[in-house]
């Protein structure tokens, strides 16, 4: 052990009185904690530590029972950490509970009980937009469902409720017919249908991924695969109106209206790249896209515009040399930005540079679809409100670079327009957007129906 220079010691002295003087936890060993958020779903779920400043941070697994267990450096155990605990919701599909504690006098420890194994990845944020630094948890599972086969066995459980509901309705007719008091005898054949086959039970909870059967593999050829995409999402609110709608509640709400639309026709299938309240990077909603192979790529957004009486639809497609005005190249910048606002793992973003070598070397036949299916959009959204701008805009969007398929971004009105605001917040208007969306997707395949995909499952 080293004697310990009169300097040294001074140095120490002084530093000791000072945490004396810091009394309160909020600033006692220099970082304060802002918020804690947690983010499930069935992609993976976040936990996000903001704080004034950067946090010194570590973890590790541990087996039996599973959990992860989190020691942040340098700070001592406050109010806000403990709120972790009453944010575990009972439908995370991977963490089952938080506790926190003051592992050491300046090691905050959190431990995660698990629900299955998990793949964590830590990062950090630099401040950006209304955020201070953040910390973050994306928890994913070690083993992941083949998105294709996961689309196709939602099918097949939606073709049996389906088919469960035609049942069980004739079954009420039945009853109701042999409840009916006995007309005046006429002579009637016996007409009723067969008796009925015999009843599923309550739907099974989502199948283990069993390797895919001969009729799953015909199947899924087959399909038209329309890939919704709601913009923004959990760290990332997209736009806020005047009086605080969301654009990232609202865009949900009508993809997933237009979801449940677009499932009930026959021999097609919607893929959502979020359907619940969490971040998906812009890559990652192009991956997700171009992994089932879709053949459509619809984004869903109502931004907001630097001038607040910006009102109308607007519909976007690709460019990759230069936008079509300076509003739409705006627009753009303004999208790409998601990626830093929601918080990208930047170790994770390697594809995405591939992405836009493959989008540069030949997107002519995508834009050009795009741009067919987006005058179609704009045909049918023109009918329910008014239109921003009469023809599809382009601008190099980075959710639009998926080489391969007609990908369009649809703002269906600006948040930041108070009477916009309004429209969005009305049921009765968002149905009557869903209904365009619908019929325009429709017109676009029956007049270009989709190439045969050769998807592999
Ligand atoms: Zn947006």
């Amino acid at each position: 052990m080293t004697a310990l220079s009169p300097a040294r010691r001074a140095a120490l002295r002084a530093m000791g009185s000072l945490a004396l003087l810091l009394t309160a936890p909020q600033i006692a060993f220099g970082a304060a904690i802002v918020a804690v958020r947690m983010w499930p779903a069935r992609d993976y779920t976040r936990v996000t530590i903001e704080s004034d400043t950067a946090l010194a941070a570590s973890h590790l697994l541990l087996d039996g029972p599973q959990r992860l267990v989190v020691d942040i450096d340098g700070l001592e155990l406050h109010d806000t950490l403990r709120q972790l605990v009453g944010q575990v919701r009972p439908d995370d599909p991977y963490v089952a509970g938080v506790r926190v504690g003051q592992f050491q006098p300046r090691v905050v420890r959190l431990v995660f009980d698990l629900k299955q194994p998990v793949r964590p990845q830590q990062f950090a944020l630099a401040p950006v937009a209304a955020y201070q630094h953040r910390l973050v948890f994306d928890l994913y599972p070690v083993e992941e469902m083949d998105p294709l086969l996961a689309l196709i066995r939602e099918k097949e459980a939606a073709e049996d409720q389906a088919t469960r509901a035609v049942q069980e309705a004739l079954d009420e007719l039945i009853a109701r017919v042999d409840r009916l008091p006995e007309p005046a005898p006429p002579p009637a054949p016996p007409t009723l249908p067969p008796p009925p086959a015999p009843m599923l039970q309550t739907p099974a909870p989502p199948p283990p991924p069993a390797p895919p059967t001969p009729t799953e593999r015909r199947r899924v050829e087959r399909l038209i695969i329309v890939a919704l995409d709601p913009g923004h999402g959990g760290e990332d609110p997209g736009a806020i109106g005047p009086t605080g709608l969301r654009e990232k509640d609202v865009v949900l709400a009508i993809g997933l209206a237009l979801r449940d639309r677009l499932n009930a026709v026959p021999g097609l299938r919607v893929m959502m790249t979020r359907s619940g309240d969490y971040f998906v990077p812009l890559g990652e909603r192009v991956r997700k896209a171009r992994r089932v192979q879709a053949d459509l790529f619809v984004s869903i957004h109502a931004d907001a515009f630097v001038r607040r009486s910006a009102r109308g639809a607007s519909v976007y497609a690709l460019s990759t040399r230069g936008a079509s005005s300076a509003a739409a190249r705006w627009m753009a910048e303004r999208e790409n930005e998601a990626d830093a606002v929601g918080g990208v793992n930047i170790a994770n973003v390697s594809d995405s540079v591939v992405l836009r070598a493959m989008a540069d070397m030949s997107t002519t036949a995508q834009i050009n679809d795009s741009l067919r299916l987006g005058a179609e959009m704009l045909r049918h959204i023109g009918g329910v409100g008014r239109l921003h701008k009469r023809q599809v805009e382009q601008a190099n969007f980075a959710v639009l670079r998926a080489p391969d398929i007609p990908s369009i971004l649809v703002e269906t009105a600006f948040i930041s327009n108070p009477e916009e605001e309004r429209l969005l917040r009305s049921p009765a208007f968002r149905a009557k957007l869903v209904d365009a969306l619908a019929t325009g997707i429709r017109r676009h395949f029956a007049r270009h129906p989709p190439m045969l995909r050769h998807r592999q499952l």
